[in-house]
C-alpha cells in the first residue's frame, strides 16, 4: 500500500560491492518507504542475493562505494547483528540448519536480543512459548517444529515457513526475502505469501527478491525492479513483472541499450 506521506526507510545510493575482489554490484539505487512492497527480479547471477547480503552486512561482501541509509543513518559500518537489532531482517535463499539447537531456544534468543536492544522486556521460556504459539498461525506451522533442531530435516517449505515465523517474532522494519518462493509447492507458497501479507503494514517495508512472477500473484508489489549485471536497470509497477513473465528477460537488452 503506497502512503505518499510516509517516511523513507531505506535509501541505497550508487552502491558498489565486490566479492573476492570481483565487482558484483555496480551502482545500485533503491528507495523504499514505509508501507511499501518492492519486488526485485532478474536473471540468475544478476546480483540479487549479493544485494540482499550487502544490505544485511554479510562479511564476505566488500562495499567499495555508495551508501546505504536506514532511516537516514548510514549503516555501512554496522555489523550484521547490529543491523538485525535495528530491524533489518534477511530471510535467506538457503536457510541454515543448526543441529543441536532447538528451534524454540533459537527463536527465544533472537527475540530477547531484539527486546533488549529496544529496552523492552525479555521473556522467559514459558511466556515466550505462549507468544510463539500465538505466532505459529501466521505460517500455519505445527508446534512440533519448536522442539526440533533449527531447520534440521525441515522440508524446503518448512524452512521457508520457519523464516517467516522468525520474521513474525522480530517484527522487522524492512524484511528482505531472498527467493522465499523457490522450491515451494503451491500450498506452501500460499501459506508463505499469506504470512508475508499479514506482517506487512504501514510502518514497515518488504523487499521480495524473486526469479518468478508467480509469487507476485499472491503478494502484490507496489514496485517491481529488474536487476541486471549488478544494477537496477528498470523499475515499474506490478505490470512489469507480467511483462517479464510473458517476454522473458530478453526484451531488456533492447530497451536498456536503446
Ligand atoms: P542472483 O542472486 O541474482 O542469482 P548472485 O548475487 O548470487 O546472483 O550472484 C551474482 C554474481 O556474483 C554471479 O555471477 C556469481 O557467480 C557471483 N558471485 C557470487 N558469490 C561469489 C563469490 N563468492 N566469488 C565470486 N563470485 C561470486
Ligand atoms: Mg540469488
Amino acid at each position: 500500500m503506497i502512503n505518499p506521506n510516509s517516511d523513507v526507510i531505506l535509501s541505497v545510493k550508487n552502491l558498489t560491492a565486490n566479492v573476492d575482489g570481483t565487482p558484483i554490484l555496480k551502482g545500485v539505487n533503491l528507495e523504499v518507504k514505509a508501507g511499501e512492497i518492492h519486488a526485485i527480479m532478474g536473471r540468475n547471477g544478476s546480483g540479487k542475493s549479493t544485494f540482499s547480503k550487502v544490505l544485511a552486512g554479510h562479511p564476505d561482501y566488500e562495499v567499495t562505494g555508495g551508501e546505504i541509509l536506514y532511516y537516514g543513518d548510514n549503516i555501512l559500518d554496522l555489523e550484521p547483528d547490529e543491523r538485525a537489532l535495528k530491524g533489518i531482517f534477511l530471510a535467506f535463499q538457503y536457510p541454515l540448519e543448526i543441529p543441536g539447537v532447538s528451534n524454540l531456544d533459537f527463536l527465544r534468543v533472537a527475540y530477547n536480543s531484539r527486546q533488549k536492544a529496544l529496552g523492552l522486556e525479555e521473556l522467559d521460556t514459558f511466556d515466550f512459548e505462549d507468544l510463539v504459539i500465538e505466532k505459529l498461525g501466521v505460517v500455519q506451522m505445527d508446534a512440533k517444529f519448536l522442539d526440533r533442531s533449527v531447520n534440521e530435516g525441515f522440508s524446503g517449505g518448512e524452512k521457508k515457513r520457519n523464516e517467516i515465523l522468525q520474521m513474525a517474532l522480530l517484527e522487522p522494519k524492512v524484511a528482505i526475502l531472498d527467493e522465499t518462493d523457490s522450491g515451494l509447492d503451491i500450498d506452501a507458497l500460499r501459506i508463505v505469501a499469506g504470512g508475508v501479507n499479514q506482517l506487512a503494514n504501514a510502518d514497515n517495508a518488504t523487499i521480495l527478491i524473486t526469479h518468478y512472477q508467480r509469487l507476485l500473484d499472491y503478494i502484490e508489489p507496489d514496485y517491481v525492479h529488474v536487476m541486471q549485471a549488478g544494477q537496477i536497470v528498470m523499475s515499474g509497477g506490478k505490470e512489469l513483472a507480467l511483462k517479464l513473465e510473458a517476454e522473458g528477460y530478453e526484451f531488456l537488452e533492447a530497451e536498456v541499450t536503446a
